[in-house]
């Protein structure tokens, strides 16, 4: 087994294993054509990962006639929405933190929409013969140390206090067992609302599935500069468009633009993916196909897949600067040694089993960890950013959202607490990542002793008690 100090078996690095696979599944894979010249659209969408896909998709669902067009830097499924864990789940797993933020009405009517997401992805699958790995096997958060102990019983008494204990259920040690044998795991909560899929194939089958309704998709073709107006008008390096309607979904991108820089910081996520070991799975009872986090706030998160592979990923990694997305997103090597030292101490029956690839990715971190979604007062050019790690899901509710935005409808979506919820402002840089920084590594620090059953240092106690200090519950335990 590693220790706490050893380098990675694999350095992070590009591109992840899903997108390799869902691109080997296509091959081979045509790209969309850059924009060239002047081209006009009623909705422009700048970002081709889940977000910009789903507005899309909703936008010709509700009306066909209108001209979308998606403006993507790279390829769709190159960020984030290509590289993530592939956890699919809404809100129930967040509802204690919903409940600091808005009311109680509101959290309900959040976790519920959210909650549609997988049949949402299960519909849209079978309607086009796509297969993304869907697997519902649920979503377990197990405790992993005694400090993480609260963490899971916040959950299951936020589900009861507001009557739906069904969404967050208590398990005991031997209960979690029968899900996954670890001698860490000291108690769980089970949520329904969890499925996993392979992100980067759920990804590209919603880039088919635009292309087929009618989306103009051009592919390398990064927007350089938005001018607001009627009409708006959007320049790429080889070309303009115009559109009544801008939709913003560039993620982690968007905390380096001036209108969303206050509400928004980056941190880096890494993965560590293993060789095929179901054997192993089944010694262990893993074979249900769920999808694990533990009870820190830098989580590790875990998941199988269909050929008994184990992913394990590390919520810790480096915090951005100045709204750069940089090499600290994709080469950190310490994040992915993070992510490494989980896997062999959550799931010691894994201790030897080789790690194939490893990489890692920006999470785009609001205030409150939750997103947002709105329209730039004065402007017709709307958002949604602030996923904090968790856009698989909840961006199926951000495309509804954001498509009734654009169409100016005043409806469900475009009444959700998301659109309303209060955003309080962080500091400007350099105070941003300096004292994000320092807060991120005391609270690093804090979990890394817990997790061994240490005392946490005095000091990084203080400082990780910063936030909640502060009533700013960004980077709160
Ligand atoms: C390692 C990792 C693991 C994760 N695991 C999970 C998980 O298990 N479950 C979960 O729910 N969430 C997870 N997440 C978060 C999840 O991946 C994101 O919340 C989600 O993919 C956000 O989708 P998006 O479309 O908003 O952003 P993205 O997928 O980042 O898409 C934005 C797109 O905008 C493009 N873009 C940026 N700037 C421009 C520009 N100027 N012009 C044109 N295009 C531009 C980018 O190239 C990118 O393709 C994880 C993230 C990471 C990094």
């Amino acid at each position: 087994m590693r220790n706490r100090d050893s380098a990675p078996s694999v350095r992070p690095s590009l591109p992840p294993w899903w997108l390799e696979e869902a691109l080997e599944a296509e091959a081979p894979p045509p790209e969309a054509p850059r924009l060239e010249g002047d081209a006009e659209a009623d909705v422009a969408i700048v970002g081709g990962g889940y977000t910009g896909l789903w507005t899309a998709l909703a936008l010709k669902e509700r009306d066909p006639s209108v001209r979308v067009a998606v403006l993507e830097a790279e390829i769709c499924g190159w960020g984030p929405s290509g590289r993530n864990g592939g956890f699919l789940n809404g809100y129930w797993t967040h509802l204690h933190r919903l409940r600091e933020v808005v009311s109680d009405e509101d959290a309900l009517a959040v976790a519920r929409s959210a909650s549609r997401a997988i049949a949402s992805v299960r519909t849209f699958c079978e309607e086009r013969n796509e297969d993304v790995w869907l697997r519902e096997g649920g979503y377990l958060k197990v405790s992993a140390a005694p400090a993480q102990d609260a963490a899971v019983e916040r959950s299951v008494h936020a589900a009861r206090e507001l009557g739906v204990e069904e969404e967050a259920v208590p398990l005991t040690a031997e209960e979690v067992a029968e899900h996954c044998r670890s001698p860490r795991f000291r108690s769980g909560v089970f949520f329904r609302d969890g499925a996993t899929v392979q992100p980067a194939r759920l990804a590209r089958a919603l880039r088919r599935a635009a292309l087929v309704s009618g989306v103009a998709l051009h592919e390398r073709t990064r927007v350089a500069a938005l001018r607001g107006g009627a009409p708006n008008v959007l320049e790429t390096p080889s070309g303009k468009l115009r559109a009544d309607e801008v939709v913003v979904a560039t993620n982690a991108a968007a905390t380096g633009w001036p209108p969303l820089a206050r509400r928004l910081t980056n941190f880096g996520s890494y993965v560590v993916l293993t060789e095929p070991v179901p054997d192993l799975l089944v010694e262990i009872g893993w074979t249900g196909g769920e999808a694990i986090t533990d009870g820190r706030m830098f989580i590790h998160y875990f998941r199988t897949t269909p050929d008994g592979r184990v992913l394990m990923g590390s919520g810790s990694g480096p915090i951005g600067h100045g709204g750069r997305v940089d090499t600290r997103f994709i080469g950190d090597t310490a994040t992915g040694a993070r992510a490494e030292l989980g896997l062999r101490r959550l799931l010691p029956a894994l201790g030897d089993v080789r790690v194939t690839h490893s990489w890692g990715g920006p999470i785009d971190v609001s205030v409150d960890h939750f997103p947002f979604f709105g329209t730039l007062p004065g402007t017709r050019v709307h958002y949604g950013v602030g996923y904090s790690g968790h856009g698989v899901g909840p961006s199926w509710l951000g495309g509804q959202i954001l498509a009734s935005l654009a169409l100016g409808r005043d409806d469900e979506w475009a009444a959700s607490p998301l659109v309303r919820m209060p955003q309080a402002a962080l500091p400007p840089e350099p105070l941003k990542w300096l004292g994000g920084g320092a807060i991120r590594a005391a609270i690093l620090a804090c979990e890394e002793a817990e997790e061994v059953a240490d005392r946490p240092p005095v000091a990084a106690r203080a400082v990780a008690a910063v936030p909640r200090l502060l009533r700013m519950p960004l980077g709160t335990r």
